[in-house]
């Protein structure tokens, strides 16, 4: 067998990262994936009807085009193009109220009423400061470059979901939409880290917007395959590594998988103690998605909810928090948290002519088998009035389903992990590189390190500074660093 300097197993877009990332240093890259395609949770396909074009994992990128490292790559001219809808999010209340979260500031406190002037005092702060504090919580934990500012986030980032959204707003629908900011955290609101990842996703809002890439999330990884191929990268599809002897010699194996996973590897030869960490990682409730085609655009009651592609289905903080709460304890809430996307009123290539695709997906305990179909699209039904009579198609996955689709998703938890403080910084295990295994040459990369779930490629591209320091400290650094 070739021999190369590194080989990366999995090519989902923090594999990716990490094989950009040590390839553009001039080191010889081998990335091998399982599945005939390579993305990972950025995937997209046909899964309804011919010419519906559904992304199968993530949508809405934020991140990933925020992300500090992703921003360095000319992806632009491998095929990435970024859309954006009108209003970012929409939060939709029984009553037609709806709020939207638009790219100003000033426009999304103006329609907040008693809330404007708490909102504006929160968020921002954060926005201003948001160059400055992003590197640091997007990777792993080091005393902050500018701490005074850190310490302004983090004194409304380190609450609970509930207590910073129940003593900084007055009104119930600002109080739901902050809740459905925070639920994407996959945790009960009431834990502390909730509140954080709601600040940064409301914060991303005004900073970049929620865009997501034309013709979907397989455009992301087409294109970071692309240009790292065009450095010289190779990519073999369709090969499950099951043990270190399926792999070709070289100097560091960086693998994009989470813990359990790493644990089963065959001749992995990692000392007890840290195998007992790994074991001890805790992961996170799943999902239970669905993907329709359909015959029209969503008929929300409010057309304000129209003219976003992301609109948290939920409500009331009450209910959004128990619905969190109730995943987290093993139970199925029958009036869920529901996350909705519709693109294709925003990239009419994701349809045929004057039909339409939406994407949804609800908290379920890990494992759960049940079928929540129903239960979602009486969500959308709720909010949208003759929803369920635009559907032409749908496609269903349990966890189970979730997880044979990529193996990385334990159970049905997308984020490779709980997403708790105690596992935000120093995930799987408590270090503050916590991309080295014990093992000399063995990396993780996947979101099951810091800075956590998410298409941005943060963890691949911090693993890969971390596998060139250990082991290639004389290679020539070639794009900018990231703190
Ligand atoms: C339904 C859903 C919705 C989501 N929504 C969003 C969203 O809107 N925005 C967002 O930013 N994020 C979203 N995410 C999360 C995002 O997709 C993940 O956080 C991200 O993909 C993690 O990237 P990764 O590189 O760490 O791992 P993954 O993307 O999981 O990639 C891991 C890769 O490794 C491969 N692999 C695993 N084991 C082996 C092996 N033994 N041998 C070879 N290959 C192997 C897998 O096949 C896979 O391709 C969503 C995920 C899902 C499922």
């Amino acid at each position: 067998m070739k021999k190369y300097d590194c080989v990366v197993i999995g090519s989902g877009p923090n594999g990716l990262a990490a094989a950009i990332e040590l390839q553009r240093s001039g080191l010889s890259v081998l990335i091998i994936e399982a599945k005939d395609k390579i993305g990972g949770g950025a995937r997209t396909e046909e899964l309804t009807l011919p010419g519906f074009a559904h992304d199968i994992g993530s949508a809405i990128h934020p991140l990933g085009f925020a992300s500090p490292f992703f921003r360095q790559l000319p992806l632009a001219n491998f095929g990435l193009e970024w859309v954006y809808s009108p209003e970012a999010v929409a939060h939709p209340m029984d009553d037609g109220t709806t709020i939207t979260l638009n790219r100003s500031i000033e426009i999304t406190a103006a329609s907040l009423g008693k809330d404007a002037k708490a909102y504006r005092q929160l968020m921002k702060p954060i926005v201003k400061n948001w160059e400055d504090i992003a590197p640091d919580f997007l990777g792993p934990f080091r005393f902050p470059k500018y701490p005074l500012k850190m310490a302004s986030f983090g004194l409304h980032a380190l609450q609970s979901a509930t207590w910073l959204a129940n003593t900084q707003f007055r009104t119930p629908a600002v109080k739901g939409f902050f809740a459905g900011l925070a639920a994407h955290s996959i945790l009960p609101l009431e834990k502390v880290s909730a509140a954080g990842i709601g600040l940064v996703l409301g914060a991303l809002g005004h900073v970049v917007g929620w865009p997501f890439p034309k013709g979907g999330a397989q455009s992301i990884s087409n294109a970071l395959a692309a240009y790292f191929k065009s450095l010289g990268g190779e990519i073999e599809t369709g090969r499950e590594v099951q043990s270190v002897s399926d792999l070709p010699d070289s100097q560091a194996t960086v693998w994009d998988i989470t813990p359990w996973q790493l644990l089963e590897i065959e001749g992995l030869t990692l000392p007890s103690a840290y195998r007992n960490q790994l074991k001890r990682f805790q992961y996170g409730p799943g999902i239970f998605k669905v993907d329709w085609a359909l015959s029209d655009s969503i008929p929300f009651k409010n057309p304000k909810a129209s003219q976003a592609a992301t609109i948290h289905l939920g409500g009331t903080l009450e209910e959004i928090a128990q619905s969190e709460r109730d995943a987290w304890q093993g139970k199925h809430n029958q009036r869920p948290y529901v996350l909705l996307v519709q693109q294709s009123p925003f990239d009419p290539i994701r349809a045929p002519k004057g039909k339409h695709t939406a994407w949804a997906y609800c908290h379920v305990p890990r494992y759960s088998t049940q079928d929540m179909t129903e239960i979602i699209e009486n969500q959308v039904e709720r909010f949208a009035p003759g929803f369920k009579d635009t559907i032409l198609q749908k496609h269903t996955m349990n966890t189970r389903q979730v997880n044979r689709f990529n193996p990385n998703y334990i159970g049905g938890d997308i984020n490779g992990g709980a997403q708790l403080i105690t596992q935000l910084f120093t995930r799987p295990t408590f270090s503050l590189t916590p991309y080295r295994t014990a093992t000399k040459g063995v990396y993780l990369c996947s979101s099951s390190t810091p800075p956590g779930g998410g298409v941005h490629g943060m963890c691949g591209y911090h693993a890969a500074r971390t596998v060139i320091r250990d082991i290639f400290p004389d290679v020539k650094q070639r794009g900018t660093i990231v703190r």
